[in-house]
Order: C-alpha cells, then sequence, then structure tokens
C-alpha cells in the first residue's frame, strides 16, 4: 500500500484569478475552436462542448438541435439506438453534430460495421468507444484493432484519469482521450468502489500527457455550472462533456410529467444505474452492483434558449475575466486559486 501525498484538487476547489484584460466586451471572444486530430487526419472546427452519450442527453434531439445551433456543438449518441435510425440519422445534415459511441463487445462491434456497411464512408467520421474502466488491456486492444480497422475516424477513447493511461490510449491510436472517474452527477462509482479522482487535477494531468504526444483529451463529468466548464478549459481540457447540465430538455426523448403544482420534470439517470440496465439489459447482472442513480429534475425547455445561452455567455465571460480573446488562450492565461474547503484541509481548520 502507498498513500500519495500530493494534493489533488476538484472544480469546487478552485477559482480562476482574473487578469487584467484589454477586451472590452466578451462578444469579442472567441469560443470555438480548431483542431487537427493526431491519427485521422481529420479536422474540427466548432464550440468543443459534447453532450455525454447518456439517456436523454446524448440523443438524436439533441444532435440535431446542436446542428441548428450552427456553432460545431457535437453530441455523443447513446449506444442504445437501433441500426436503422442510426442510418436515418448519420443521412442527414445533422451527422457532423454526432459521435457514433460504442463499447467494446463484440456486439457493439458488429452493429458499428451494419451501420457503416448502409452509409456513405464520410457519413460517420467520429467515434467515441466508452466504457466506465479504461484501464484494462482489453479496452486498449479495442482501441488499438478500431485504429487499424477505421484509420481516417477520430477516435475518442476513455475514461481513466492519469497520465500514463492517457498516453497509452494515444499510442493505441486514441486521438482525443476522455477522462473522469466517479464525478459525474448521477454516478456512484467513488461511493460504490471508493475508486476516483478528483476531476480538476486529472484534466490538468492527462491533458499534459495527452499534449507531450500531440493528443488531446475530453474533460468528462463533474461539470455542475458554466464556471465549471470554463475551470475544466482552464486546466488544459480540449473538448468539455456534459451530462447533468444538459439533461431536462426536449430535446430529452423521455417523458416529462407535471407534479400536482403543473411543476414539470423529467427523470434522468446513470448509464450504470438500476434505472439503466432494466431498461437496456434486462435487469442488473448479479455479480454486478449498479454505479449510478436515478434522480428527478426540473423540466428545462428547449436546450437552445436558456441553458445553452447560460452555458456559452459564461464561458465568454469567463475568457473575458483573465483576457483571453479565444478560448484557445484560455487555459495559458488561468491562474487557479485555492479556495474554502480546501485551505481549511491543509491547515487543519474545521
Ligand atoms: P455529468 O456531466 O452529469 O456530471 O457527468 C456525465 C458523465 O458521467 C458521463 O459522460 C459518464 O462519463 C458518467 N456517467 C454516466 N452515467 C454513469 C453511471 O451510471 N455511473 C458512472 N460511474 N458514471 C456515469
Amino acid at each position: 500500500m502507498r498513500i500519495e501525498q500530493d494534493l489533488k484538487l476538484d472544480f469546487k476547489d478552485v477559482l480562476i484569478r482574473p487578469k487584467r484584460s484589454t477586451l472590452s466586451s466578451r462578444s469579442e471572444v472567441e469560443i470555438k475552436r480548431s483542431y487537427n486530430f493526431k491519427w485521422s487526419g481529420q479536422s474540427f472546427t466548432g464550440i468543443p462542448l459534447i453532450a455525454a452519450n447518456m439517456d436523454g442527453v446524448g440523443t438524436l434531439s439533441m444532435a440535431r438541435a446542436f446542428a441548428q445551433q450552427g456553432d460545431g456543438l457535437t453530441a455523443a449518441l447513446t449506444k442504445h439506438y437501433s441500426v436503422d435510425d442510426l442510418v436515418d440519422f448519420f443521412n442527414s445534415d445533422a451527422s457532423e453534430n454526432a459521435w457514433y459511441s460504442l463499447g467494446i463487445s463484440d456486439a457493439d462491434s458488429e452493429k458499428l460495421a451494419k451501420v457503416l456497411d448502409k452509409l456513405p464512408g464520410e457519413k460517420i467520421n467520429k467515434l467515441c468507444i466508452d466504457v466506465a474502466n479504461g484501464y484494462s488491456e482489453r479496452f486498449s486492444d479495442f482501441v488499438k484493432s478500431m485504429r487499424d480497422r477505421y484509420p481516417d475516424k477520430t477516435i475518442m477513447a476513455g475514461n481513466v484519469v492519469t497520465g500514463e493511461m492517457t498516453e497509452e490510449l494515444i499510442l493505441c491510436g486514441a486521438d482525443i482521450v476522455k477522462v473522469g472517474i466517479g464525478p459525474g452527477s448521477v454516478c456512484t462509482t467513488r461511493k460504490m468502489t471508493g475508486v476516483g479522482y478528483p476531476q480538476l487535477s486529472a484534466t490538468i494531468e492527462c491533458a499534459d500527457a495527452a499534449h507531450g504526444l500531440g493528443g488531446l483529451v475530453c474533460a468528462d463529468g463533474g461539470c455542475t455550472v458554466p464556471g465549471d466548464i470554463a475551470k475544466a478549459f482552464g486546466a488544459g481540457a480540449d473538448f468539455v462533456m456534459l451530462g447533468g447540465m444538459l439533461a431536462g430538455h426536449d430535446q430529452c426523448e423521455g417523458k416529462i410529467v407535471e407534479d400536482e403544482n403543473g411543476q414539470k420534470f423529467c427523470t434522468f439517470y446513470g448509464m450504470s444505474s438500476d434505472t439503466a440496465m432494466e431498461r437496456h439489459s434486462g435487469g442488473v447482472a448479479e455479480y454486478r452492483a449498479s454505479e449510478g442513480k436515478t434522480v428527478r429534475i426540473k423540466y428545462r425547455g428547449d436546450v437552445k434558449d436558456r441553458t445553452l445561452q447560460d452555458i456559452l455567455g459564461g464561458l465568454r465571460s469567463a475568457c473575458t475575466y483573465v483576457g483571453a480573446r479565444q478560448l484557445k488562450e484560455l487555459s495559458k492565461r488561468t491562474t487557479f486559486i485555492m479556495v474554502g474547503q480546501q485551505i481549511n484541509n491543509i491547515f487543519g481548520e474545521s
């Protein structure tokens, strides 16, 4: 057994220090980014926020709403759409705004091959290979085999939280490594297993490792307010993935219920929760426990109205406070200061 003494931080433990700036308005800030991917040779220009591949978030409706918005926002589609629905969708103009998500089972690869078979080659150019624990050899091998099979598709793979595994996945062929174990709003992994890593430190360390190899990272999970998204980009994230912040909208494709006071709600759940496993796998397998929870959240209307405006406005404003004319400069201009409880923990105050 070993205890690592370095301090590891979460979004809540820091704030971004303001810096002298020549910007006079947040409208001067460019929050789109352009990337050339290391392996696929493809490029991306857009606002680098991705809707998580979760029921109620990574929906076809979300991807279509992002396509209408026109800023290059993308949605990682949930794994549970049928082949026909996926073929129809990827044949549409919104295909650029979506990632095809898959796990690492034979069934997942067969389904992808089937969908690709029915589409022109360029229609699906972004893959999100997603497992809860990206540390298994089987996962790295799978990423390698997908890179061999699909040399010109952009591959995002995860999740991991440490530099050495980020490097491993990039060397196996991932263009982007997805970072985050345990920070999700409906995730109970930290409680059920004791495993995890504070998300701000995970992002800083994995981004550093990825950038050293010409790869990128996507910080996935734990953002609850627009300021957390700014902190994730400040920490070096190239993309940020959002679950809970995008749940509860018209695009959720789920039931919206009304209580006796006329208040509208939706159900939102983790993809390893009992609800998800009952829905998609006929129940929780005997050898495993659920690592996600089910919550009721307020219905918030169309995602394109208030929610996206708040998120994008908050991000522009964060850039203005530190004098970053482009989102690209945010990380270089970020100094985090530790706040409140974290300082108390260090100095032993209650
Ligand atoms: P959020 O933005 O809601 O804080 O986090 C979204 C992320 O939580 C997802 O992209 C995914 O990585 C993670 N996640 C989703 N469902 C579950 C779950 O049931 N269990 C765990 N451990 N993580 C989940």
